[in-house]
């Protein structure tokens, strides 16, 4: 139905403009719903930052993937900065101040112009911007009477959570007062009266200065998705029901669709199309793949801490300690840029090589998903960044969580105290430790995990077959975009 006559008017077809926050797992989750809703006949324009897609470019294959769906338009956009910018967690306030002046005159200036249509659908009709740059993507919108709903790459908990912290901080329960407040409860989120501690609070809250830049950027984002048309998130509702009802008090119009790695795999099986490829910035060393085809069932522990994170060397020769000496086989991520100040993670490594050696395998970026699916994987030490989450409840793979920053910190208490699927070591990094909470994770609390872990994993699956609540507010989105007209 690509061209209705309506009386003298011809009525293009609806043309969705998705824009991500340029992050390694904010590109994965918004190109999932990107094809997703290719496949069900929308014509979709992705933005990229021209520094990502030229990534992109190098480690995937895109152009020849979304060339395969009618309408589909991949562009770029510069984020403003300088090509040699680090563009590392560090430095993410740059980013996000260039892409709000620079990109947002750009963004502008390419939607009045139709620069981001086709013959077919030259003008967009709606925006799916990633709400962590809510404020000038919907500004933008307004002042050309574009409809935009906001994507949150985040789950529901830590959304919520940063849509409370003003509260938070009107009920004095900010700032944390020294080390030992860390355990205090935090009553002003609700919903999480009974288990939200300082500790578990974004990283950001930890600064004794409450109007730090990236906590007040954070909320301010986080409150400019009120003035989108709607909200969409990768969650699932039997994961985050009470949490959805209360983020539902302020947003009323909530989609949650996720989880989008599986949502797309289902949809891609059910047109007997081959599986998706990677979405990865680096290159994906798949040799993992054939150490854990060697390894015994559910034998070894996966270790990752995502695409940002970074450690010093102390910390990484305490976790390689621990996880020697539990005895365990552990896969490890460690991204040539993992390790910082101390220098050389490959000489670093180098150092690490022992008699061990055929109890782990060490890889510079690894195909995750696959990972996680592997037979052989009965653990994962992570990061707890929500893409990562998500993809282990999938594979209900059971949890150790050391979280980095910003939504981590509320993913991994959910993750022990609200799921069950896992032990938190959130603040701690001590070999002792980390020998303990591996040996407990794949030993002694194997099953009482494992059990709940499937159970989740099950749901999870549930909600993007037919008839799923994910699979129904995919349809409903849908229908709510064709509709959407400028
Ligand atoms: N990932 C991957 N290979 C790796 C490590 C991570 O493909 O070796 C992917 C992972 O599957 C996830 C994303 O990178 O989709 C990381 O996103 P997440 O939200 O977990 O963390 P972030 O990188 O944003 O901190």
């Amino acid at each position: 139905p690509y061209m209705e006559q309506q009386g003298s008017h011809t009525l293009h077809p609806p043309r969705v403009l998705i824009f991500p926050f340029p992050l390694q797992g904010h590109v994965n989750s918004m190109l999932k719903l990107a094809e997703l809703l290719a496949l069900q006949g929308l014509h979709v324009t992705f933005l990229n930052t021209q520094f990502i897609y030229n990534r992109l470019l190098l480690h995937t294959d895109i152009q020849a993937r979304f060339a395969a769906y009618p309408g589909f338009l991949l562009k770029t956009i510069s984020d403003g900065l300088p090509d040699d910018h680090p563009r590392s967690s560090d430095t993410l306030l740059d980013l996000f101040d260039s892409m709000n002046s620079i990109s947002k005159s750009l963004l502008k200036q390419m939607l009045a112009s139709d620069e981001l249509g086709s013959e077919s659908s030259p003008s967009v009709t709606c925006i799916i911007a990633d709400g962590l740059f809510g404020k000038f993507t919907t500004d933008v919108a307004d002042e050309l009477g574009i409809p935009i709903i906001h994507f949150r790459t985040i789950g529901a908990c830590s959304f919520w959570v940063y849509f409370s912290i003003p509260n938070i901080i009107e009920a004095g329960e900010l700032p944390i007062r020294g080390k030992e407040d860390m355990d205090r409860l935090i009553n002003s989120v609700p919903g999480m009266e009974s288990f939200l501690r300082c500790r578990d609070l974004p990283n950001f809250c930890r600064l004794s200065d409450l109007t730090n830049q990236s906590l007040h950027h954070l909320v301010q984002e986080t409150h400019h998705s009120k003035r989108a048309k709607a909200l969409i998130l990768n969650t699932f509702e039997d994961l985050e029901a009470p949490i959805l009802s209360h983020i539902q008090t302020q947003f009323p119009k909530i989609y949650s669709i996720g989880p989008l790695h599986t949502h797309l795999k289902h949809k891609l099986a059910t047109v007997a199309s081959s599986s998706q490829s990677s979405n990865s910035f680096l290159e994906v060393d798949r040799s993992c793949i054939a150490w854990l085809n060697a390894q015994p069932a559910k034998s070894v522990i996966y270790v990752s801490f995502g695409s940002l994170a970074v450690i010093v060397k102390d910390q990484l020769m305490e976790f390689w300690h621990g996880l020697v000496n539990s005895n365990t086989r552990f896969l490890w991520v460690i991204r040539t840029d993992l390790v910082t100040k101390e220098g050389d993670s490959a000489q670093i490594l180098a150092e690490l090589l022992d008699e061990t050696k055929e109890r782990w395998f060490i890889v510079g970026w690894a195909p995750q998903e696959e990972v996680l699916a592997h037979p052989a994987v009965g653990g994962f030490l992570t990061h707890s960044g929500w893409n990562s989450t998500l993809e282990s409840i999938v594979a209900g793979v059971p949890m150790i969580c050391w979280p980095y920053f910003a939504d981590q910190q509320v993913n991994s208490r959910f993750v022990s105290e609200v799921w069950k699927i896992g032990i938190d070591m959130k603040d701690v990094c001590d070999r002792q430790i980390v020998e303990k909470v591996v040996n407990d994770l794949m030993v002694e609390r194997r099953e009482e995990f494992e059990r709940v872990a499937e159970e989740m994993s099950m749901l999870a699956r549930k909600s993007v077959n037919e008839g799923g609540s994910s699979y129904c507010n995919l349809e409903r989105l849908i229908e709510d975009i064709r509709l959407a007209r400028s």
